[in-house]
């Protein structure tokens, strides 16, 4: 019998590669996220270019897309036996 680190490695697939297009580096950039703004029923990021920390976009977050992303992310198989109908 032997126990597998299953749990431990899924957090690494979190990670979030995400490069946008910069008018400033005429090139798509990675860039990094940061929390702009936070509202009662969403949140907004602004995205800056890691090459030159200009603002290349900004993106709302509401709580039913936080909700839809967390669904989209956490894909893990379902064990066959959970599939019987109540
Ligand atoms: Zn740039």
């Amino acid at each position: 019998m032997s126990s597998r680190p299953a749990a431990a490695q899924s957090q690494f697939k979190n990670l979030r590669a995400s490069s946008l297009y910069c008018p400033k580096c005429k090139n798509a950039m990675p860039v990094r996220e940061r929390l702009l703004l936070v509202l009662p029923d969403k949140e907004i990021y602004d995205y800056l270019c890691t090459g030159c920390a200009g603002s290349v976009g900004q993106r709302e977050v509401t709580s039913a897309d936080k909700l839809m992303t967390a669904a989209a992310t956490a894909r893990r198989p379902a064990p066959r036996s959970s599939l019987l109908l109540p």
